[in-house]
């Protein structure tokens, strides 16, 4: 577990924490980012700025080592076992929507995709949208009242016509944990493939891509603490190699005639044009900054920051709380007040939290909620930091009452 003083060392590592008099619990949308990414990222604009795949100049060269390394890192970091499984994409968003490209052929009429009642929009728009052209059956597993997946009616949606089953490994919305293993290993005995939604578990949860046997694992980096606009996406490589071009350009081939093109093998076949090369460089600075510090002493930290937060919450009177598995996504709503009126509130306090439906209005829609607050930890805040945050709602829940 991590001292005070640990602590307090890492908060300055984060500029807009010394710059800015903000508590930020809404980390589950995008995390800060610490001056070892945003120094890496000034340095090889500075010193480095080049191209990759294509120039032969020692600062291109440069620029490819700086992008291999990144790959490299990330496979160790999710244990994939080549390196040709790492795709480096915009976001999660842009790996699932290069999956639902890439299988698209496969698909047939009357096929089915399964994914549940609690994904992320970016999970359940593009296998809307593919079962709607290719005339297939979009099938999706409830989930109970505490938002649990209900696995009885998934083994009995599961047929010889499963495509593919794609799941978040954590919700967004109410931090629970999927029992994603066991959902891999039924999906498996159908053929199915299974894609699982890492954005919410990627910095804190140890992944190990292998071990759980997934056919697809994606995340983004600006969730774990890295730059914006840079996606992983972790595929088998047997599955991959199958893959056919996503988007055609420069980077990407071995050969090009007016007539024809023979593509690159992985990775590069699915990486056309120039790809971000400082947020890649920025991504590898971000994991090592979680290496460094431990993802499974991270995780410790954060349970402790959420028992906290639970314990002093559910004293407040007409208070709803949605968080089931201790994950550091804590999703509340005080009875007969909008979650957005309490948001802007506490804004005004210096406090960001997420208000609303958390791009998952589905869900919201079963349960009948027109929103929830959310507030969701990082490794640099802390106990002080909640208190800050209880007594500021209760001041403007003193607001609402007179
Ligand atoms: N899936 C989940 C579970 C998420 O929480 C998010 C972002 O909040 C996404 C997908 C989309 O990620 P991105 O916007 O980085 O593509």
């Amino acid at each position: 577990m991590f001292s005070y003083e640990e602590i307090k060392t890492i908060r300055k590592q984060f500029p807009i924490l010394k710059k800015k008099n903000i508590i930020y619990f809404d980390n589950a949308a995008t995390t800060q980012k610490p001056f070892k990414v945003i120094n890496a990222i000034t340095k090889y604009y500075c010193n480095f700025n080049s191209n990759v795949k294509r120039s032969f100049h020692f600062l291109g060269q440069f620029s490819n080592n700086c992008l291999e390394l990144s790959r490299n890192n990330i496979k160790s970091f999710i244990n994939a076992k080549y390196r040709e499984e790492i795709i480096f994409t915009s976001g999660t968003t842009e790996s699932i929507n290069l999956i639902a490209f890439c299988i698209y052929k496969l698909i047939k009429k009357y096929d089915n995709i399964i994914i549940s009642h609690s994904e992320h929009h970016s999970n359940i728009i593009p296998w809307q949208v593919l079962s709607k052209n290719k005339n297939a059956t979009l099938k999706v597993i409830p989930v109970n009242s505490e938002c649990e997946l209900n696995i009885r009616i998934f083994n009995k949606l599961i047929t010889k016509k499963t495509h593919l089953i794609s799941i978040s490994h954590v919700t967004n919305t109410f931090g629970i944990i999927n029992p994603i293993k066991n959902l891999i290993k039924t999906a498996h005995k159908y053929n199915s493939l299974v894609l699982i939604d890492g954005s919410q578990a990627i910095s804190h949860i140890t992944i190990d891509v292998q071990n759980l046997g997934c056919d697809f694992y994606v995340f983004s980096s600006h969730k774990m603490y890295g730059p914006p606009g840079i996606g992983i996406l972790y595929g088998k490589k047997q599955i991959l190699e199958k893959f056919p071009p996503y988007q055609c350009g420069g980077g990407m081939i071995e050969k090009v005639t007016l007539k024809k093109t023979i593509f690159s093998g992985l990775p590069f076949k699915l990486e056309a044009g120039t790809p971000n090369i400082a947020g890649i460089i920025g991504t590898n600075k971000a994991l090592n900054f979680i290496v460094n510090y431990s993802i499974i002493k991270i995780n410790n930290y954060e349970t402790k920051l959420l028992k906290y937060a639970l314990k002093i919450l559910s004293n407040i009177k007409g208070i709803k709380i949605y968080n089931y598995n201790l994950t550091k996504i804590l999703s509340f709503n005080i009875e007969n007040i909008h979650s957005f009126d309490l948001g802007k509130l506490l804004n005004n306090h210096g406090i960001a939290v997420r208000t609303g439906t958390h791009c998952a209005q589905p869900l919201m829609e079963y349960l009948k909620l027109n929103g929830t607050i959310r507030i969701s930890f990082a490794i640099y805040n802390t106990i002080e930091e909640i208190d800050i945050f209880y007594n500021s709602l209760i001041k403007v829940l003193y607001f609402f009452i007179y």
